[in-house]
């Protein structure tokens, strides 16, 4: 255990981390062969498991990224805004949303309604982590890689007031 005041005890290794990820990537590659999928990064949050799901995928794919804001500090603020959109047109396209966690669904029930007069194919969802009890709006991500309780946690790309989204693994936050 890393010498971190702030962490409570750690979730997930680097190690379950890249094992869980490798079979999503699996089941994605095969769901989608032969369609191309554009997958898109929810900026900043999903960043490490984007980099590493992304070379877990053994199809023809492309990248593209939207910056989201909600967060502060270990609550939401209710309101989700975009900060930067897509480069490309999503018409036509199967969409796969690489998102960090899914909470009060808020997030997802943005980009759905933000998406879904774009004319995509099809949209997906495919969540690292996955806080059920929490949920304000139903929604299902299609993919997810671990499902938690109702903690709030840093690492691997997710922060505590831009803090700690470098770290490794994934661990729960100490109050
Ligand atoms: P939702 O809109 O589903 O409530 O939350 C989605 C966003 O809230 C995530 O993309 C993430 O940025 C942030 N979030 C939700 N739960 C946590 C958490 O436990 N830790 C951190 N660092 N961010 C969280």
């Amino acid at each position: 255990m890393p010498d971190m005041p702030v962490l409570d005890h750690i979730l997930f290794s680097q190690e379950q981390l890249k094992t869980r990820i490798a079979e999503l990537g699996r089941q994605i590659s095969t769901d989608y062969k032969g369609k191309q999928p554009l997958f898109v990064g929810i900026l900043r949050g999903s960043i490490m498991f984007y980099a590493d799901l992304l070379r877990e995928i053994s199809i023809d794919c492309n990248m593209d990224f939207m910056c989201l804001s909600s967060y502060s500090g270990t609550s939401s603020t209710g309101e989700v805004r975009t900060m930067l959109d897509l480069r490309e047109s999503i018409k036509g396209r199967h969409v796969v949303i690489v998102e960090d966690i899914v909470d009060t669904g808020l997030t997802l029930d943005y980009l759905t309604k933000n998406l879904q007069h774009r004319g995509a194919a099809s949209i997906e969802f495919c969540c690292l982590l996955d806080k059920p009890a929490n949920r304000k709006i139903e929604i299902h991500p299609k993919y997810v890689g671990f499902q938690i309780e109702n903690e709030f946690v840093i690492g691997y790309g997710l922060d505590y007031d831009e803090l700690y989204r470098n770290l490794p693994y994934i661990g729960v936050f100490k109050k």
